[in-house]
């Protein structure tokens, strides 16, 4: 899962390119959800907050470091509605 970092200027253009709903308004600025985010994995090639994000503060979250496959079973997960 990706995550967002303090540098996050709460611009919006990210949360409504995700696919997974995984973005949502934090205490101060955006967040995203690592159980709903599978870095656009089973949607698209690259993940579409960091292709918008004018400040790049979208690294990958250093406490949810997945693999493609785990990521792809997460993406799976989700459209089966678990
Ligand atoms: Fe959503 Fe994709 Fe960004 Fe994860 S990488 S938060 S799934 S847009
Ligand atoms: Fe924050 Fe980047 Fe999303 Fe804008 S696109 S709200 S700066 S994380």
């Amino acid at each position: 899962a990706l995550w967002i970092t303090d540098e996050c200027i709460n611009c919006d253009v990210c949360e409504p390119e995700c696919p997974n709903q995984a973005i949502t308004m934090g205490e101060e600025h955006y967040v995203i959800d690592p159980r709903r985010c599978t870095e656009c994995v089973g949607h698209f090639d690259e993940p579409q907050c960091v292709q918008v994000c004018p400040v790049e503060c979208i690294p990958v979250n250093p406490e949810h470091v997945e693999s493609r496959e785990q990521l792809a079973l997460k993406y799976r997960a989700l459209q089966s509605g678990a």
